[in-house]
């Protein structure tokens, strides 16, 4: 059999030329991470080649007894890492996790409350663009406007008024520490169920700094993929047996065909690594080296929304410089730090302007980074966000850039990532 590089050329060049961006840059952007070689031999195996549709031990198709214990494995040490009895690894995504919990609970019309987009939660938590907010009654709860914190006055006063059926907490922008026992108690004044979507904090969750959601939530969703550092995907936690049985089948036969048996191998191999001491210490890393960030940016003249962070994710509010996220994230890129523009709470700005970037820290600090590497990450930043606003916004930031660049690559070069794989050889 052909080697890709052989056999497709065009494509490989496309996947070498990746490999080297991911080699060469500093990845900021909060939702990614970095596989181990494991993780990707797993994915990249000849369980893609395996329909199981059903679950392990009750499968509508022959030949399945070795996906089976890659399944198995993966709710078992998903368990393990979360402390709950019961675990759906099957969810292509965290899109479609959540989907899942909506199937499993709601009919389409009840009222669900969640976190807006533009304070920091998921388009999939009612935004009106998504699926959630199209066939349900969705609810929108916000942050404070003096410390950009959740404000659980306002989601109380809210319940209490529309009644939700169900109460999102989570988000992909709040990088502070949620209260899931204030949730709780809120939901059932109310007669709700708490459906946490934990997918950033799932890997600060599993190595103990940030508060596991999972006592308190009737069901817990969350990607595999953020600072868990697995493969792309989804999956469902519970404690209770009954909603299990409910979630189960809403994924399968609910939403979903067969499981990606490969994508499943892989979260096995991920909550194995996630299962072992040194993953602790990385998780405490995360947080450490985002605080670094963040108070090396304060230093530079920019705010940080809420203050600071008690997680991975560092908002940062841009407008004491005069600048937008869309210009800062493409200028951040050509000097070799890739991030993403982010709305703030209360943006003036437009969400294809913005006046932000969200900035997280698992994947470098997979690659090695600590808070000196981390104050030096800082610094850069800084350095283009000075060269942009001197060249008045939007302007010609090249020579700032290239300079940065050269630094970028030197630290990248000290952390190097996958120089053993397979794929470098394609190069
Ligand atoms: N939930 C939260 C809080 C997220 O941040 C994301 C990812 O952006 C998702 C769900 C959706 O996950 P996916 O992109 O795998 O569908």
């Amino acid at each position: 059999t052909a080697r890709l590089a052989d056999s497709d050329s065009e494509l490989a060049s496309s996947l070498a030329r990746e490999l080297h961006r991911q080699q060469d840059q500093i990845e900021l952007i909060a939702s990614e991470n970095i596989v181990s070689s494991a993780v990707l031999e797993a994915q990249g195996s000849v369980l893609t080649n395996k329909y199981a549709e059903g679950y392990p031990g009750r499968r509508y198709y022959g030949g399945c007894e070795f996906v089976d214990v890659a399944e198995q494995l993966a709710i078992d040490r998903a368990k393990a890492l979360f402390g709950c009895s019961y675990a759906n690894v099957q969810p292509h995504s965290g899109a479609q996790a959540n989907q899942a919990v909506f199937m499993a609970l709601l009919q389409p019309g009840d009222t669900i409350l969640g976190m807006s987009l533009a304070a920091g939660g998921h388009l999939t938590h009612g935004a009106s663009v998504n699926q959630s907010g199209k066939w349900f009654n969705a609810v929108q709860y916000g942050v404070r406007r003096d410390d950009a914190r959740i404000d659980y006055g306002q989601v109380r006063d809210l319940a209490r008024e529309h009644r939700p059926k169900l109460i999102v907490a989570g988000g992909s922008a709040y990088p502070r520490v949620i209260d899931f026992a204030a949730f709780r108690a809120i939901a059932d004044e109310v007669g709700a169920y708490l459906m946490v979507d934990m997918a950033h904090y799932a890997g600060l969750i599993a190595g103990g700094v940030y508060p596991n959601p999972v006592p308190h939530a009737h069901v817990t969703t969350t990607t595999t993929h953020k600072t868990l550092r697995g493969p792309r995907g989804g999956m469902v936690l519970s404690n209770d047996a009954d909603l299990g049985k409910k979630i189960n089948s809403a994924v399968f036969p609910g939403l979903q065909g067969g499981p990606l048996m490969h994508v499943i191998a892989a979260k096995a191999v991920s909550f194995g690594e996630a299962l072992r001491p040194d993953f602790r210490s990385y998780a405490r890393s995360v947080v450490d080296n985002a605080r670094a960030l963040a108070s090396r940016l304060v230093e530079g003249g920019v705010d940080i929304v809420s203050g600071g962070t008690d997680s991975h994710i560092v908002l940062v509010d841009l407008r004491p410089k005069g600048l937008t996220g869309k210009a800062a994230e493409a200028s951040l890129e050509r000097a070799g730090m890739t991030c993403n523009k982010n709305g703030i709470p209360f943006d003036p700005e437009k969400p294809m302007v913005t006046s932000g970037v969200r900035l997280g820290t698992p994947a470098a600090t997979t690659r090695g980074f600590g808070t000196a590497e981390f104050t030096q990450v800082g610094e850069m930043i800084t350095q283009v966000l000075d060269g942009l606003a001197a060249a008045g916004g939007s302007g010609d930031n090249a020579a700032v850039e290239a300079q940065v660049r050269e630094k970028v690559q030197a630290l990248c070069a000290r952390f190097p990532i996958y120089s053993g794989v397979p794929l470098a050889a394609a190069a």
